[in-house]
Formats: C-alpha cells, structure tokens, sequence
C-alpha cells in the first residue's frame, strides 16, 4: 500500500538522537438522541441518507438550533478532564468545501472553546502516572460519509464513483485536544494509548458517548514531531488521521517516530501533511499538506447566539460526574482482596467492568472472575474478538454460575450452555431444558449406567473388588460418556465403588 522504500530508524536509535513532541485530537461523538443543530436522529447504521433534513444537508434558509442535551455533555466532559468552563463560548464557521460537508462550512467553536485548560492522569502499564494537559474542549458537528466504489480498499484513488451518506452530517461532536506533550521520551507510544484508553474509560463512565472506536464514535489524531536532543524549538509535526484502535494509536505514534527519525538523519526535512495510517501492516502514507487556521476564514456563526451556561447549571453538573474510572478500580481492587497485578490484567484485558457486572447480577467475586479471565478470555481470543463484544452478557454468566452453585451443571455442562449462548442458541435456562443438559440427580439412571459398564469391562470389575480402587477411574469415565457429561463424577464413583463392595 505504502511505498516500501520508507526508511525506518531503529526506535533505540530514535530515542538516542530525538526526543518526541505529541499532540492527540480526539473526536467523540455524542450519543443525543437527535443531532447538534436539527431534530434528526443520530441511529448509526440506519439506511443511507434517512436521517436529514435542510438544516443538516444545509439547504438555504435553514437554521440551527444547539442541542441542549449535547451541551450539557461538552460541559460534563469538560469538568471531568478539570477544564474551566467558559461563561460565554460562541460557534463558529470553518470554512472548506469537502463533499461529505453539505454546507461547506462546519459550524464548531474556534478562540471561545466551551471547555479550556484541563488535564488528564493517566496510568502508564508499571504503575507510574502521566499528567497529559488540556487545552480544549469544544463542540462541533460530524460531516457525512463517502464511499469510494470501485477502488482498491476503498479509497477514492482508483474508484470509479463515489456515494454520499448524510446521516452523519450534523451528529454532535466534541474534540478534546492535549497541548504538547513533551518529555516522554521512548514511552511516547505508551503514553498515547494510555491516554486515549483513560479518556474513553471516562467518557464512556460520564455515559456520554458510545466511545466505538470500530464505529467511529471516538477517533483519535496523532500529531507528532521530533526535536533534536540540543534543540530548543518544536520540530514540524504530521497529523495522522483516524487511528481507529488503541493498539493502532501506539503503533501509529511509534511508526511516525522512525519515519520522521530517518527523514530528519538523512538530512531531508518533515513535512507539515496529514497521513492515513494502514491497520493492515500499521503504517502511514501521506494525506493532504495541512491548511493553516487562516484557511479556513473562520468567523463567528451569526445564526447562533453565545453559548451562556449558568453557573448554577455548571455547578449542579458538577455533581453529576460519577466515581472517576480509575478511583472505582482502586476501590474495587480493595474489595475483591487482588494484587496490583492482577488487577492490572484484569483491566488490560477489559474485564474489570464484565466482572462487576456480573457480581451485581448475583454472582460471587472470585467465580466471576475465573469466568471471565479463563473460560470466556479463551472464547473471546478463538473467537478474534474482545472480551466485551463477546455475544454473552454479564448477567447470563451470572446465571451459569448460578446453576452450577446450585449443583445442576458441572463445570463443563456449563461451558457447553455457555458456548451455546456464544452460538447464539438463547437464554442459559432455554438451552439447559432444550438440549436437556442437566446433571443427573436420579440414582436409579445412574445406577443401570454403571452397573452397564462395569459389565461390559469384568476384568477392571473383578480388579476393583479385588482392593484396586484407582481402576474405577476408566468405570467413571465410562459412565460420564454414557450419560453425556451430565452425571457428577465424584457421585458415580462412590456408585461404582459400592457396587464392587
Ligand atoms: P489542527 O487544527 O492542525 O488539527 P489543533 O490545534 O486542533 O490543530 O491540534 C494540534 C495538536 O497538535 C494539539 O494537540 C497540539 O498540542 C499538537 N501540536 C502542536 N504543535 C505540535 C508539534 N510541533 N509537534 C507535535 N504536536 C504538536
Ligand atoms: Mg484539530
Ligand atoms: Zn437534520
């Protein structure tokens, strides 16, 4: 896809010569019921261009109306990353002609950002914590989408034609943007994803976003850029657009690292461009050459008026923003008794909140744990998906518990009912009953089966009574067989154990 030919200095090398600037943008989308400035509906996935009207395809005449609703959560985010909240904020016009932007301007705030000056802790994987800085918050509108057909990959090189989707156009936004973050040094990458991972943790505990990053509700841009070790100004830095993972916005930073490394050693300078980062091999290729702030002859939106917030509105918000995610992990670390690293891969494999879900549906702490980190964690990997996208919810779990505490599946009957539910096949009780997977509690079935077995092997009978009593081991099995898993095997052997007595 890229060229081959881009040069990539060894990261070690990198880090010996440079030292990294970055800069991360992140858009999340709001999840309002309808968009920033019409009473469209912001359903993703819905048919294309069924969601719109003349406000949001821009047709003349038409005017905006803010949503209160998303407001409310621009202010919320702002308060939980420690911004100040500015009393009067206005929109403004970002002009540019794109097809996805119907009107060909964007409406978003410019100089009078809603949210200002605030900052993020972020834990780095040894425990050590980062303070990223803030430097705004502010709302704006989603563009449409366009699909390129006909092209390779679907990009609009090589197509044919191009479709246009509006239902997009207009959905709220908010960009959070960090001020340089400087001195990371060759954690750089690290930082990256623990900030993005620490911002959609917490702007998915405000419930102010679906933080997708697969669906594009959060998309994240990496600006970076590097200084020489003796230099005292920041070097030119290459934004690389929509980096649509976690893992990809560490690779991302690094890949841009031993590029630019390479660049700057081979004498040659950076160039000030946008970049498409790859998912499939993880590299970037360049985009358009960056406008300036000039470019887009910003000016105030005269079809909205400030944005005046209340100061006893900001103040009631304030006390809506719930337990910060990482003070509840603390505290949840606390109740369930568990190393720092335990918890550590519990959260690194995103199960922390799987867990407690299940615990509040009724199960204990440690079986809910050991189902999650084992069982479904190896699920989830066959499966290639992560432990949360997993066609199973934390209160069917806590069901299967259930039912094996109650002694009506073993543990593997309740992997089978749980693997059924991963297929789809329904409900935990539903699947028990059709398929008829309970354990056997009814002697006499289990006594025809052993007695079944044991005459079909005389000789391992004639060794069990004759004192042997580990051959009841190849009885037990049998039995289990027969009976399909379903009978408790501690409960057959003292069957089989009697009947040779
Ligand atoms: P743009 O409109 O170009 O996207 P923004 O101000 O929205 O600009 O975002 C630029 C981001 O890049 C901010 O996070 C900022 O801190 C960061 N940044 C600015 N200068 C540099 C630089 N030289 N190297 C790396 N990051 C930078
Ligand atoms: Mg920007
Ligand atoms: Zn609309």
């Amino acid at each position: 896809m890229t060229a081959a030919a881009t040069e990539l200095l060894d990261y070690d090398e990198v880090i010996a010569e440079f030292d990294p600037v970055m800069g991360l943008e992140v858009h999340v989308e709001l999840c309002t019921a309808t968009k920033m400035f019409c009473g469209c509906p912001t359903a993703f996935g819905a048919e294309p261009n069924t969601q719109v009207c003349p406000v949001c395809i821009g047709l003349p005449g038409s005017l905006p109306v803010a949503n209160a609703k998303a407001i409310e959560s621009a202010i919320r985010i702002g308060l939980a990353l420690n911004c100040s909240i500015r009393p009067s904020s206005v929109f403004a016009r970002k002009n540019y002609f794109y097809p996805d932007q119907p009107k060909n301007y964007q409406i978003s705030q410019y100089d009078e950002p809603i949210a200002y000056d605030g900052h993020l802790d972020v834990v780095l994987a040894d425990g050590t914590q980062w303070r990223v800085e803030i430097e705004r918050a502010h709302m704006e509108e989603d563009t449409g989408k366009s699909l390129h057909i006909g092209g390779a990959t679907g990009r609009i090189h090589g197509a044919s034609h191009s479709l246009l989707d509006y239902n997009r156009a207009g959905v709220p936004l908010v960009e959070i943007v960090t001020r340089p973050i400087v001195g990371a040094g060759d954690r750089a990458p690290e930082v990256a994803r623990a900030y993005v991972t620490a911002l959609r943790d917490l702007l998915k505990a405000l419930d102010v976003s679906d933080v997708r990053m697969d669906q594009g509700s959060l998309r994240c841009d990496a600006n970076l850029s590097l200084m020489r070790k003796d230099a005292t100004e920041f070097g030119t830095r290459t934004e690389t657009k929509n980096v649509n993972s976690l893992k990809s916005v560490e690779i991302a930073v690094r890949y841009e690292m031993r590029r630019q490394a390479a660049v700057l050693l081979a004498g040659g300078e950076v160039v000030q461009e946008t970049r498409h980062f790859h998912e499939t091999d993880g590299t970037t290729s360049p985009g358009r050459r960056k406008e300036t702030a000039e470019d887009y002859r910003y000016f105030p939106e005269p079809d909205l008026p400030p944005v005046q917030p209340d100061s006893s509105w900001v103040a009631e918000l304030a006390t809506t923003l719930p337990e910060l995610p990482w003070v509840r992990r603390a505290r949840i670390q606390q109740e369930w008794g568990v190393s720092d690293e335990v918890m550590r891969d519990l959260v690194n494999v995103g199960a922390v909140d799987l867990i407690i879900a299940t615990v509040d549906a009724g199960a204990a702490p440690e079986a809910a744990r050991g189902w999650w980190v084992s069982f479904l964690a190896q699920q989830a990997n066959s499966r290639g998906v992560e432990l949360a996208d997993l066609a199973i919810t934390p209160a069917q779990v806590a069901e299967i518990i259930g039912l094996v505490d109650e002694g009506k599946l073993t543990t593997k009957l309740a992997q089978q009912v749980a693997t059924a539910v991963l297929d789809g096949e329904g409900e935990p009780a539903q699947i028990v009953a059709d398929r008829g997977l309970e354990v056997v509690r009814d002697d006499s079935a289990l006594q025809k089966a052993v007695d079944d077995a044991l005459a079909a092997n005389p000789d391992i009978a004639e060794k069990i009574r004759g004192g042997k009593v580990a051959a009841a081991g190849k009885i037990v099995g049998d039995v289990m067989k027969a009976t399909r898993g379903q009978a408790d095997p501690a409960r057959v052997k003292e069957l089989v154990l009697a009947a040779c007595s």
